[in-house]
């Protein structure tokens, strides 16, 4: 097997299970890998610590599979994680019926199947499969998967950025079994989502926010909700579920407002108390500002604003004008629900930038909850790469 030795001193974070080396900690290869190839890593005294595999494009030259120098990468190893997952999501095989068709199955680094993730959509699986070792081995996982779940088929969507930085293919397409429809119709807390498998963001819908759509209700019921960053409707939905005097639902993509539009249809929602606007959020928060538009309720749930470190200034500042905005707009007694979902942005900074906005804002307010994702998006203790998504529930005076 090749073998990647570590530089003295760089093995502490390997220790710790952490499960990514990076490119500065190698003091050489031995072997001639290929990309997603099993390798050893040893530490500089030669101690064997972790099997992994090899990513030669990628600046984690290797992600870590199993931290048992002599556990074998092999589809009895793949069926042992997946199992783990799924049991971690109390779910036996077949897949099971609920009012909550859509799960996330696997977690990437988090449940030790780094670059994996897999979500279910009904009977169907959507995969992504972002690093060279995932890529490797992404046929016996969906073997596996397939036989585990009892599912139809498992859709591909390794595509973005992402790509390119680990330098993998894009490919979009069946990887198993049947091909799943243009739209897979998914139940989420009673409420139904026509999902786009093919096209939709990342696997096709935000599993990540599960929780806070649901949290959401709680006092809606007969008040003016903006749902800022709308996608395909989420929080808006469930406001309304509970009895919303109105939502209004904002985004860029009139596509997706459309799709918004649509899942309200089919979870049989009030038409006439729903209102479309496509904009730039930045833009029409401060219109409507400028005409004095109150809300008693604001979802801020903005894409990733911060990509990178040099980025995370700019990203406060946008942060903090969204909020001020807000805060703005917010009616006496109302809720503000403000997420990040930038792994870049801690979550003290984040809370921080909503403190200055509602300073500046000239409004009192308190934080009721911190948010998160649901527990089918566990972050590993030794990892906390994988928290991305945090949220605040603030209420105003
Ligand atoms: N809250 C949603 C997920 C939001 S994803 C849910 O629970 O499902 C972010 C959304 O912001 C996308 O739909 C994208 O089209 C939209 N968006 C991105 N930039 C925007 C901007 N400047 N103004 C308005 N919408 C924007």
């Amino acid at each position: 097997m090749p073998t990647l030795i570590l530089n003295p001193g760089r093995d502490k974070s390997l220790r710790r299970h952490h499960p990514w080396i990076f490119s500065g900690a190698v003091a050489r290869i031995e072997g001639t890998p290929t990309p997603g190839e099993t390798i050893a890593i040893v530490d500089a005294k030669g101690n064997t610590l972790a099997r992994g595999a090899f990513s030669g494009h990628s600046q984690i030259v290797s992600r870590i599979w199993s931290f048992h120098p002599d556990e074998a990468i092999d589809a009895t190893f793949f069926h042992h994680r997946l199992q783990r997952s799924l049991e971690r999501r109390h779910i036996r095989s077949p897949l099971p019926d609920s009012d909550n068709t859509a799960l996330r199955l696997v977690n990437a680094e988090s449940d030790g199947l780094a670059g994996v993730t897999i979500d279910r959509y009904g009977p169907w699986l959507v995969g992504q499969f972002t690093s060279a070792g995932a890529q490797r081995w992404k046929k016996t996982i969906a073997e596996i998967l397939l036989e585990m779940t009892g599912a139809h088929g498992l859709l591909e969507r390794t595509d973005g950025e992402v790509c390119a930085q680990e330098g993998v293919p894009e490919s979009v397409g069946p990887l198993l079994g049947a091909t799943p429809p243009e739209r897979i119709p998914i139940c989420e807390h009673g409420l139904t989502y026509a999902v786009d498998p093919w096209h939709g963001h990342k696997t096709g819908f935000y599993l990540d926010q599960k929780d806070n759509r649901l949290l959401i209700r709680e006092g809606s019921h007969g008040m003016r909700v903006l749902n800022t960053f709308a996608f395909s409707g989420g929080f808006g939905l469930n406001a309304m579920a509970a009895g919303a005097a109105q939502v209004v639902h904002l985004d860029s993509s009139s596509t997706l407002l459309a799709q918004a539009e649509e899942n309200a249809r089919l979870s049989n929602l009030p038409a006439d108390r729903f209102e479309y606007c496509k904009g730039n959020a930045f833009h029409k928060l401060r219109e409507w500002r400028d005409q004095h538009r109150t809300f008693d309720v604001i979802v801020l749930d903005p894409p990733k604003l911060a990509d990178s470190q040099a980025g995370l200034q700019r990203a406060a500042r946008a942060y903090k004008d969204l909020n001020w905005l807000a805060f703005r707009l917010l009616a006496r007694g109302g809720r503000l629900l403000t997420f990040s979902c930038s792994g870049r942005m801690p979550a003290d900074l984040f809370a921080k930038v909503v403190a200055d906005a509602a300073v500046d804002a000239g409004r009192e307010a308190l934080i009721q909850r911190y948010l998160g994702p649901p527990a089918d998006h566990p972050v590993a203790l030794a990892f906390p790469e994988g928290r991305y998504l945090k949220g605040l529930l603030c209420a105003v005076d």
